[in-house]
């Protein structure tokens, strides 16, 4: 697809005068405009953008000390908070809300010299894996517009590979940057649990929601991340940032144990991507990599695992939207109740409607043991097992979807059939283990393949490596 240069190399040539930060903003509006058929973004920042983009050009001619992203464009998810453009997270409920503070992810950026141009589109509240369920429109797959392009980040994601940007920001609560990065073609990390703040993004699943950066390459996701990760006092679940930072060099392969997800492999996964996956494991072996199977019996519950935990933590963080304090509020109402019922009735979709009723269902004292907390006892499972995988090999491995990317419309009447898209990423959100997925070639119909690797939890640096060093085999 399009592929801007790399950040390293783009912020060279904003920092010695080559090109300035008002160019790569415009080149970043203009392809936004050009592409505008497959509805990827919601809104633009383009008067904020071109200011912070002018700023950023005088103090290089002044000699002032600019950031290591100075210039860069970069498009957010329309659940982020940022300055200069309405929060609507794709859900009719908060059209119109203008976000009175800034997340600490869009601070840090900024900082360096980041600009946000966009706001890319999403599944309403990140409940989806197509951005079907967004209330203002669908985004079209780049390869093949009669396809969506995964979820819950499909605007983030198909934004990237059509070159709008050279980054996008993405949340992953079970899987929503990794798949529609697959269904994309391009490179997105789901970081350890707790690694990137999560203040100033709007909350879907507390305890799973993870922000991380969507690439055309590994390189560049390395200096994202280390800008935007630790501790930051607005989360209390931040965790220190690694010592080294993540700008990582390539290793060998060589005693590399990487071990291949058995229970990724079988039953109701396409056969092109069982075949590409089998491909990339003999490209690591035939590099040295010591490559074994490795089966995790509890993944088998994993989905229906995550289909409790996240409605429950959905219903519970929902709760806020009432109509009193953000966005579309109904006024016709006689009575505070009433005011509630209706403004959530009418400002909700479908599919958060349902992850309310679900989640309330699973917590309610009637049903929280058979539910909630076995769910939360087979998440305890999983991550034993995921804990004893990794004292055996470096990484885990395997696919990032069953499928390639699906019509629109395909599967947006079953939910089931929705939920089962997310069979293969919902686990490392249980387990809080960092994720990727990496660009792994094409199908017949010219449809990307991801390929997904897991490193134990805080060894985002370790998984960063790997990453760019499988990415440098297939260049
Ligand atoms: N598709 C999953 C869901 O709908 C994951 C969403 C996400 O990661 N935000 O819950």
């Amino acid at each position: 697809m399009d592929q801007w240069e790399p950040i390293k190399q783009l912020v060279k040539s904003v920092k010695n005068g080559k090109v300035s930060a008002v160019n790569l903003v415009e080149r970043s509006l203009s392809k936004i405009e050009s592409n505008s058929e497959y509805k990827a973004i919601i809104s633009t920042l383009k008067q904020s953008a071109l200011k912070r983009a002018t700023e950023i050009d005088e103090s290089i001619k002044k000699g002032g000390k600019v950031g290591v992203l100075a210039g860069i464009p970069f498009i957010a998810k329309d659940n982020f908070l940022v300055f200069g453009a309405e929060t609507t997270a794709a859900s009719n409920i908060l059209k119109g809300f203008i976000p009175p503070y800034q997340a600490t992810v869009i601070n840090r950026l900024e900082e360096q010299g980041a600009i946000c141009v966009a706001k890319a589109n999403l599944d309403a509240f990140a409940h989806g894996a197509s951005t079907e369920n967004s209330d203002f429109f669908i985004t079209k797959n780049p390869y093949d517009k009669t396809r969506v392009p995964g979820g819950s980040s499909g605007g983030s994601a198909a934004a990237v590979a059509l070159g709008m940007a050279p980054f996008a920001l993405g949340t992953d609560t079970g899987g929503s940057i990794r798949q529609p990065s697959a269904f994309c073609g391009v490179f997105g990390m789901k970081p350890t649990y707790g690694l990137v703040s999560r203040s100033g993004v709007i909350a879907m699943g507390s305890s799973l929601d993870c922000i991380g950066p969507i690439t055309s390459r590994v390189e560049d996701a390395e200096i994202i991340l280390d800008v935007m990760s630790g501790l930051d006092e607005l989360d209390a679940t931040t965790i220190a940032k690694d010592n080294l930072g993540y700008g990582s060099s390539l290793i060998s392969l060589k005693g590399t144990k990487i071990g291949v997800i058995k229970e990724y492999l079988g039953e109701g996964v396409d056969s092109e991507i069982l075949d590409a996956t089998q491909s990339k494991i003999i490209e690591l072996k035939k590099a040295g990599a010591e490559v074994k199977e490795v089966s995790l019996p509890s993944l088998e519950y994993a989905l229906a695992c995550y289909y409790i935990i996240c409605p429950a933590e959905v219903s519970s963080n929902l709760s806020r939207y009432d109509g009193q304090r953000y966005g579309y509020s109904d006024r016709s109402a006689e009575s505070l109740f009433d005011s509630y019922v209706n403004t959530r009735g009418k400002g909700f979709g479908t599919e958060a409607k349902r992850r309310i009723i679900i989640g309330t269902f699973v917590l309610s004292s009637g049903y929280y043991d058979a539910y909630y907390k076995k769910a939360m006892t087979v998440r305890t499972k999983l991550i034993n097992e995921f804990n004893d995988a990794f004292n055996d090999v470096d990484f885990l491995v395997g696919p990032v979807t069953p499928t390639t990317a699906f019509k629109i419309g395909e599967r947006s009447q079953n939910p089931l059939d929705m939920y089962l898209a997310d069979v293969m990423t919902v686990a490392a959100n249980l387990t809080g283990v960092p994720a990727v997925s990496l660009p792994n070639g094409f199908s017949k119909e010219k449809l990307p393949i991801g390929f997904q690797i897991m490193a134990p939890q805080r060894k985002d640096r370790d998984l960063l490596s790997l990453a760019k060093t499988i990415e440098s085999l297939s260049l």
